[in-house]
């Protein structure tokens, strides 16, 4: 490989030498400069979920390319823009009605602090300026999205002070279990009886990913909205990775009933992963409060509608191909194919699938594994040709899956046969 002066995100100069240099990417294949192929399992980074080399998506950007490459949103629009936000609004439905766009997930989470502090600033309640956020939750690498990120905080001590005011909660992750499903419920009761004075918003991700694919129980969640509306407080969903059909329906919040958030924040497969491409819908509860004066959010290339093109492509492949039934078919598929080596490998303490993002918790002698300790197990699948995903968290450890929706079943077969024989 050439010389490479890149200082890679969250990898150690000493780890630089597990980097692939990819030549070659197509469907769910990537291949590197010595011609090996890998399955892509992590899908890119669980963004690309068309797999690479889609024809319709790459024509589109070139169509839209050769018409607008740019537009300053600023003072301008284009109506690929427009299009795209109208077709999220109607998508999402419920009390949606305003699109911000942004670059990525990062910076959607950056947007939707600042839409809750400057929410509950414009309607006078200024000391509404804390944000709860779950202790295992990942949001981003932003200052502030690094902030409400509760995984990893060890990493953050050298780059702060970081943003002030951010609340971090139990994950309520119970296994089912009843009994401790109640106590957190009791918490959160608590908690906002105790801080919704000064709490302005709660940013979850309604099935926590790099915690090792953790969902928020129904019940919880029924029971934080009742709490965020009786407190004034915003509910914010973090959907970067579980959003455009990742667990079936095309945003997760919709197989929870009754949940009406008031913020939605997307990224990753958005643009199929093609393209640099993140939004923020906003409910009219905020967008009649904030609308009235300038909001200081702007990164040049914010709503480029080369993006937006790929976003609407992706849309109508995904819906004109019904990806909702196709996602929960794999995913039962994969269930089936992976009880089977639950059952043969007793290091494998839980399996966890929601439509197409799979955790695989690994323990050994009941403990919890080191963070390097599934790295090394990523490093040894991957010299067998199989990309995943290495996870840990306070709550699990493991392997996750994220692979693009185009999988075949056969190649689910080929991901299981690799993992048999590690
Ligand atoms: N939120 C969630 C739930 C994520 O999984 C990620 C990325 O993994 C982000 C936010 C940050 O998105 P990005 O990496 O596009 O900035």
């Amino acid at each position: 490989m050439i010389d490479n002066p890149i200082i890679h995100p969250f990898l150690a100069s000493k780890d630089e030498h597990i980097l692939t240099n990819i030549l070659k990417a197509e469907r769910i294949y990537v291949y590197d400069s010595d011609g090996k192929q890998y399955i892509d399992a992590m899908g890119g980074l669980w963004n690309m979920i068309l797999g690479y080399q889609n024809e319709e998506v790459i024509t589109s950007i070139y169509e839209q390319m050769r018409m607008v490459p740019f537009i300053n949103m600023w003072c301008s629009t284009n109506e690929t823009t427009i299009r795209l936000a109208n077709r999220l609004l109607s998508a999402a439905g419920g009390n949606f009605n305003k699109v911000m766009f942004t670059c990525s997930g990062s910076e959607s989470i950056e947007l939707a602090i600042k839409l809750i502090r400057k929410y509950h600033y414009d309607k006078g309640n200024r000391q509404k300026k804390y944000i709860a956020v779950f202790d295992s939750s990942y949001h981003g690498g932003y200052y502030g999205s690094l902030t409400a990120t509760g995984l990893e905080r060890g990493h953050f001590e050298p780059l702060g002070p970081m943003l002030q005011g951010f609340i971090y909660l139990p994950v309520p992750f119970t296994r089912k279990d009843r009994h401790s499903l109640l106590e957190h419920l009791l918490f959160l009761e608590h908690f906002f009886e105790e801080n919704g004075h000064r709490l302005g918003g709660i940013i979850v991700e309604p099935v926590l990913g790099s915690a090792g694919v953790i969902p928020i129980p129904e019940q919880y969640f029924q029971r934080m909205q009742v709490l965020c509306l009786k407190h004034d407080v915003i509910l914010a969903l973090d959907e970067v990775s579980t959003g455009l059909y990742r667990t079936g329906p095309l945003f997760n919040y919709q197989s929870y009933r009754g949940l009406e958030p008031d913020l939605l924040c997307l990224s990753k497969g958005l643009s199929g992963g093609y393209l640099p491409l993140g939004t923020v819908l906003l409910s009219k509860k905020i967008s009649v409060v904030i609308e009235h004066e300038a909001f200081a959010h702007l990164s040049t290339q914010n709503g480029n509608p080369a993006c937006c093109m790929a976003a609407l492509k992706v849309l109508d492949i995904l819906e004109r191909g019904n990806y909702e039934t196709v996602v929960k078919e794999k995913s039962i598929y994969f269930r089936s194919k992976l009880k089977i080596l639950e059952q043969q490998f007793p290091i494998i303490t839980d399996i966890r699938i929601h439509g197409l993002m799979i955790a695989i918790e690994i323990k050994k002698q009941s403990e919890t594994l080191r963070f390097e300790e599934v790295w090394e197990m990523m490093l040894v699948l991957k010299h067998k040709g199989l990309l995943v995903y290495p996870f840990s968290s306070k709550y699990s450890a493991g392997l996750m899956i994220m692979p693009p929706y185009i999988i075949e079943y056969q190649e689910v077969d080929h991901i299981i046969d690799i993992l048999v024989q590690f």
